[in-house]
């Protein structure tokens, strides 16, 4: 069932909850937390001020910030304004954070006093930059505003609350996990489909819920979770600065904390570490979700069993406003699968031509529904190519069951063609994963002489472990066609991923070793 009440205006969410619970906590960090009534009147202040300083309708805004009560607070003044957000990742480097300013034209930046000075030079070439708003008292010798008297004194101008749901309000930048990085432009109205979709009823979430988050808020994942979803439903949030698996599990055993979304590797540390210091349940948590890559189905198993929660797995991309599938509470569940299409979506698996291709054979999957981004910011040429006739073609290679059930097997791009057969680096992935001594792996695909491709295997041990190549390659040929065994293996610290959790492939290809 859709719950329609829950795709509102911003504005309208916030005086919903501050008129229902005005002094329940709303979002907390480690440093502050705001009540929904304070939640509210600030928002309200900031996006007044906002408009003071001339951002009008349809502006763009970048938050630079950590993972903050104010990253929260930032984006509602700025939807309030009826300006779009452009998040930046707080750790970007200088090249990344000119480009996304520049590419999305932005008229003001809210940061801290850290990054102000940078910012500062960077307005110096962007003459429609006008305006720095700092969240923090820090020396910055940019000429900025201050975030603490915008959110506390009143301004001039009202919030303009937007009552369209349907206008951009975001414009998040794609992982980049290749090329560069290209800005999805999103709705109010595709991010809160998904609460009223996905979140609220498969998952359950509601106003009883007390999320744990440690997503980067930056991301499409925790944009549309941690931040509008959680106010859609009235909820309670405490936001980490970022993922710490020890952090994470003193919250998780100390707090009354119900729901906690992730991403794969998360969950992966997280087993270890409750192993380790044989924790085996957290007192009030009632469910977990990832995204954001393959869950290993082993790996899910091992949660559940360890924890005695379920750890449900949803495939979501930030062009489709993020969930696509999600794995159910009730009913059957596929380990490894991601899930069944949200009621509501249209998802088909097609081959090369568009033909829709049978139960169990592999295809590419495309989407078409309420939650699919109008286009990318400023790239007609690219929308046309990812959004054919309204579906968007994800350049996902998943499988469908005869029940529904989708399991991705990897990405069009990260194929490795050896000697003209099709290997997904996910599918090795798995089995290697399987490996008593083995953390953590990623696999490539390196130029062959002859074969075109090969695929080179990166692993991480586990701690005080040795890892026999042999008997790992034994146990790859056991359960992989001759093809699709390594033909390189090297060990590695740790594999690199996204803030999204996806492994940043050609870091690894600049390593390997011939
Ligand atoms: P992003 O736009 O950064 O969220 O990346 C979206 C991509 O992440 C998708 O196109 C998939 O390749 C991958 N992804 C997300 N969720 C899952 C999942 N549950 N299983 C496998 N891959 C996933």
């Amino acid at each position: 069932m859709l719950h329609t009440d829950l795709i509102a205006p911003c504005a309208e969410l916030l005086r919903r909850h501050a008129a229902a619970r005005a002094s329940k906590c709303a979002f907390r960090d480690a440093r502050r937390s705001v009540t929904y009534s304070e939640l509210a009147e600030r928002t309200g202040r900031l996006a007044g001020h906002l408009a003071d300083l001339g951002i009008a309708p349809g502006d763009t805004t970048a938050i630079m910030l950590p993972n903050s009560v104010e990253w929260v607070e930032s984006c509602f003044a700025i939807a309030r304004a009826g300006a779009i957000s452009v998040p930046i990742s707080y750790d970007a480097t200088e090249p990344e954070i000119a480009y996304r300013l520049a590419d999305a034209d932005c008229k003001a930046v809210i940061t801290t006093a850290e990054r102000g000075d940078l910012v500062g030079r960077l307005k110096d070439s962007m003459p429609r930059l006008e305006s720095l708003i700092v969240t923090d008292h820090g020396v910055c010798s940019a000429k900025a505003a201050s975030y603490c008297k915008l959110s506390s004194l009143p301004p001039a101008a009202a919030p303009r609350d937007p009552t369209s749901l349907h206008d951009t309000a975001f414009i998040l930048y794609t992982s980049g996990t290749t090329g560069r990085a290209k800005g999805v432009r999103l709705t109010v109205h595709g991010m809160l489909w998904v609460a009223a979709a996905c979140w609220a009823p498969i998952t359950g979430l509601s106003e009883r819920d007390v999320i744990l988050s440690p997503l980067p808020l930056f991301h499409s994942y925790a944009l549309n979770l941690s931040v509008l979803s959680v106010l859609a439903v009235g909820a309670s949030e405490y936001i980490m600065e970022r993922f710490s698996t020890s952090e994470t599990l003193r919250l998780l055993k100390s707090g009354d904390f119900t729901y906690f979304p992730g991403v794969p590797t998360m969950f992966h540390y997280l087993l270890q570490a409750a192993r380790a210091d044989q924790t085996t349940h957290f007192p009030k948590l009632r469910l977990c979700v990832s995204a954001g890559a393959i869950m290993p189905a082993t790996l899910n198993r091992e949660f559940e069993a360890h924890l005695g929660v379920q750890l449900l797995d949803g495939y979501g991309i930030t062009e489709t406003s993020t969930m696509v599938t999600m794995n159910w509470p009730s009913g059957s569940r596929v380990m490894g699968s991601c899930g069944i299409p949200l009621p509501g979506l249209a998802v088909r698996i097609v081959d090369l031509q568009g033909n829709d291709v049978a139960p169990g054979q592999e295809g590419e999957l495309i989407v078409h529904g309420p939650n699919v981004m109008p286009g990318y910011h400023n790239k007609p040429d690219e929308t046309k190519t990812a959004l054919c006739n309204g579906w968007y073609h994800t350049g996902d290679l998943a499988r469908s069951d005869e029940n529904g059930f989708l399991t991705i097997t990897g990405r069009l791009k990260d194929l490795i063609i050896r000697g003209g057969q099709n290997i997904a680096p996910a599918e090795i992935e798995e089995v290697v994963n399987k490996f008593e001594a083995v953390l953590d792996c990623a696999v490539v695909g390196v130029p062959h002489e002859h074969l075109g491709e090969v695929p080179a295997l990166f692993v991480v041990p586990r701690p005080g472990k040795m890892i026999d190549n042999d008997a790992l390659l034994a146990h790859c040929r056991k359960e992989l066609s001759a093809y699709k065994v390594p033909q390189v293996v090297q060990m590695i610290a740790e594999i690199p991923r996204t803030g999204s959790g996806k492994i940043i492939r050609y870091k690894l290809r600049e390593q390997v070793k011939i």
